[in-house]
Parts: C-alpha cells; sequence; structure tokens
C-alpha cells in the first residue's frame, strides 16, 4: 500500500499564535507529501512496499543499497510527521500524568527539566533534523537525529518528536529556533505520548 499523507484532525489555524496557518499547511500539504511521493517511488515494486512504515525504518539495512539512501530520507520523513501531526492537537499543553509522569520524573528529575532537555537537544542540532523523547529498551531518553533519520533506525521507539528544520518555524520565528521550542510545548498533546509509551 503507498504510503499517504492523513489529513489534519485539525484546522491548519488551529495552532496559532504557536505555529501559522501558512507554515501549517505548507509543511503538512507540501512537505510531507513530498516525503511520501519521494517514498513511494522509491519502494514502488519491491517486496518492502508492502510492509509498514515502521517496520521498512527499523530494517533499513535490509535494503537494497540504491533506494536505501532515500527511503531513509522520505520514509523517516513521512513517519515523523505522522507522528508530529499527532502529538499537536490544539489541546494539547499542560504536563503529562500517570505512568508517563512518573517516568518522565524518574528519568529527568520533572517535566519542565525534559522540555528543557529536548529544547537544548532541538538548539544544538546544527541544520536540519529533531528533537526526540524515545523509549531506548530500557527506558526514556532524550535524542536527536539528523536530517529526516527516525529513531526507529536506531533500535529507539520515538514517542515525541519536534521538528527543528526551518519549515517548521522560519516563517513565523526566523532565526529564532529557541523561541519556536518554548512555544511549541503550549500544543504538545501528552496524552499521544501516554498511549505510545504504554505500547513500548
Ligand atoms: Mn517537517
Amino acid at each position: 500500500m503507498p504510503y499517504e499523507v492523513p489529513a489534519l484532525n485539525y484546522d491548519y489555524n488551529a495552532l496559532e499564535p504557536h505555529i501559522d496557518e501558512q507554515t501549517m499547511r505548507i509543511h503538512h500539504d507540501k512537505h510531507h507529501q513530498a516525503y511520501v511521493d519521494k517514498a513511494n517511488a522509491a519502494l514502488d515494486g519491491t517486496e518492502f512496499a508492502e510492509l509498514p512504515v515502521e517496520e521498512v525504518l527499523r530494517k533499513l539495512g535490509d535494503l537494497p543499497e540504491a533506494i536505501r539512501g532515500p527511503v531513509r530520507n522520505n520514509a523517516g520523513g513521512h513517519h515523523n510527521h505522522l507522528l508530529f501531526w499527532e502529538s499537536l492537537p490544539p489541546d494539547g499543553g499542560g504536563d503529562p500524568s500517570g505512568e508517563l509522569a512518573a517516568s518522565i520524573d524518574q528519568t529527568f528529575g520533572s517535566a519542565d527539566a525534559l522540555r528543557t532537555a529536548m529544547n537544548d537537544a532541538g538548539v544544538a542540532r546544527f541544520g536540519s533534523g529533531w528533537s526526540w523523547l524515545v523509549h531506548d529498551g530500557n527506558g526514556l531518553a532524550v535524542v536527536s537525529t539528523a536530517n529526516q533519520d527516525s529513531p526507529l533506525s536506531d533500535g529507539q521507539t520515538p514517542l515525541l518528536g519536534i521538528d527543528v528544520w526551518e519549515h517548521a518555524y522560519y516563517l513565523n520565528y526566523q532565526n529564532r529556533r529557541p523561541d519556536y521550542l518554548s512555544a511549541i510545548w503550549n500544543v504538545v498533546d501528552w496524552d499521544s505520548v501516554a498511549t505510545r509509551f504504554a505500547a513500548v
């Protein structure tokens, strides 16, 4: 089954003032669509086209070398953005709760400390990439990936990803990546993170 960009579950302007409507339209309709189109083109006619995108990203090493690079970039871009859209509903924000909150407190000290660690990882990422909360098999960790690399390809389970490509924030924040990173926590949906955490 070819990949598809799912419609957002909220309006393009629903994340304002933290993320503006034009950024959401271009990011979702153009950037994500381009990853999907290129991933589908790379996988077309191969046995890997039948697999869930998560499985493809976990076994990049099994892919034919000729398509490994394009699939890493574009299937990675597809899956990263799937996680991103579902983590950003307009009623997001606040703090985690339940077992997720307990695990965050145990690992990082507090939700604020986690936010700081993810913001620092996002600021430190040179060029384009992502800041992540992952489960690494032993517990929670903050990591950063370059480009559209997925934590799945490193054997980790991504729980929350913050896109730090300029296309995610440039219209509103220009060079001020730290301001974008501070603002996005107003729309992060901890329930979706908790659901992924519970499934690990
Ligand atoms: Mn993006």
